[in-house]
C-alpha cells in the first residue's frame, strides 16, 4: 500500500514570489489537492547571504492571497542545523564525505571538467581531493563521494529520466566553504523529516534530483516521487527568476495570477469567477490528467 500523499512547497526567501515560483506553487498545491493529500511549507533560508529580510512574511502573505493554505507549522531550515550536522556526521563516519581544498576557479579550469561540461552542460568536479587533500592544502568545502553508475527515475510530468551523476556532476558539495549546509543535503533531510512522498517543483531542479536520490538512499530514507513542471519564460526567452529580476506578484489581482500560472503549465484557461472556483476546477482538470501515463500526456 502506498503512503498517504504528502507534498510540499519550499521557497527560498531571497525575495518575494514571482510568476515563475507561482507556477511551481500552483502545480504542487493542485497535485496535493488532487490526491487529497497534505501540502507542507518549508522556508529554505540556509543561504544566509541571499536571504532578504522580510521576504518570508511576504511569501506567506502571497500564498494566502492566492488561496493556498498549508498544513501544520511552517518549517524553517535555519532552525534545523543540528539535524544536518547529525546526518553529516553519519555520512562522515562511513567515509561518504571528504574535505575539498579546491577553489571554484580550479574546478572550472580543469581540462577534464571542460571536456565533460561540453557533453553534459554541467561542470563536473574532477575528483582532485577524493583520495586526500593535496599537500599544503586546507579543506574548504565537504563533498559527497558519488558512486559510479546511472540513476534512473520516472518523472510524473516528463517521463523517464536517467543521469550518471558521477559523470555529469562528480562528487558534489554538501557543506560549502562558507560553512553553509548545501541545498542538496538539507532538502533531502527535510523531505524525509517531513514525510514528503511527492515533490512537485520547477524543471530547473530536475538535474538535482539524481543527486538527491543518491543521498536519500545512502541515508536510508525512502525516495519521494517527482514531478518537474516547465519553467515560466519571459518575453525575451529568459527564465522568470529572481536573478533575472522577475517582478513580484501583483496581489491586487490574485485570480489573474492563478490563471496565468495555469496557462503557463500548458492548460487551457479556466472559466472561473473567483479563487475558490479556480482551485475546484483546476483540481478536477488535474485529476483527469493524472489518469494518463504522465501529467504532460506523453506516453
Ligand atoms: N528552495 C528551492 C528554490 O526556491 C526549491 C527547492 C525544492 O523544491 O526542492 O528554488
Amino acid at each position: 500500500m502506498s503512503l498517504p500523499y504528502v507534498g510540499r512547497f519550499a521557497p527560498s526567501p531571497s525575495g518575494p514570489l514571482h510568476l515563475g515560483s507561482a507556477v511551481a506553487a500552483v502545480a504542487s498545491y493542485v497535485d496535493a489537492r488532487a490526491h487529497g493529500g497534505q501540502w507542507l511549507l518549508r522556508i529554505e533560508d540556509l543561504d544566509t547571504p541571499r536571504v532578504v529580510s522580510g521576504a518570508t512574511e511576504i511569501i506567506l502573505h502571497q500564498l494566502n492571497a492566492l488561496g493556498m493554505s498549508w498544513d501544520g507549522e511552517v518549517l524553517h531550515q535555519s532552525r534545523r542545523l543540528g539535524f544536518y550536522q547529525s546526518a553529516f556526521d553519519a555520512l562522515l563516519s562511513l567515509n561518504y564525505v571528504y574535505p575539498c581544498g579546491c577553489t571554484r576557479r580550479e574546478i572550472a579550469d580543469s581540462v577534464l571538467s571542460v571536456q565533460a561540461a561540453q557533453l553534459s552542460g554541467e561542470r563536473p568536479y574532477p575528483g582532485t581531493c577524493r583520495h586526500g587533500l593535496p599537500e599544503g592544502r586546507q579543506g574548504l568545502s565537504w563533498r559527497f563521494r558519488v558512486p559510479e553508475g546511472v540513476v534512473a527515475f520516472k518523472d510524473r510530468w516528463l517521463g523517464p529520466v536517467v543521469q550518471d551523476v558521477s559523470q555529469a556532476v562528480g562528487d558534489f558539495v554538501i557543506k560549502r566553504a562558507d560553512g553553509v549546509w548545501a541545498y542538496q543535503l538539507a532538502v533531502v533531510i527535510d523531505d524525509a523529516a517531513q514525510g514528503v512522498t511527492d515533490i512537485v517543483r520547477g524543471e530547473d531542479l530536475l538535474s538535482s534530483t539524481a543527486r538527491q536520490q543518491i543521498l536519500a538512499t545512502t541515508l536510508g530514507y525512502s525516495v519521494p516521487s517527482v514531478l518537474h513542471v516547465p519553467l515560466a519564460i519571459d518575453n525575451s526567452g529568459l527564465k522568470l527568476s529572481k536573478q533575472n529580476n522577475a517582478a513580484s506578484l501583483d496581489l491586487t489581482q490574485p485570480l489573474k495570477i492563478l490563471q496565468k500560472s495555469w496557462e503557463l503549465l500548458g492548460f487551457e484557461r479556466l472559466k472561473v469567477i473567483n479563487i475558490e472556483d479556480f482551485w475546484a476546477q483546476a483540481t478536477s482538470v488535474w485529476v483527469q490528467r493524472l489518469s494518463r501515463a504522465n501529467l504532460h500526456g506523453i506516453n
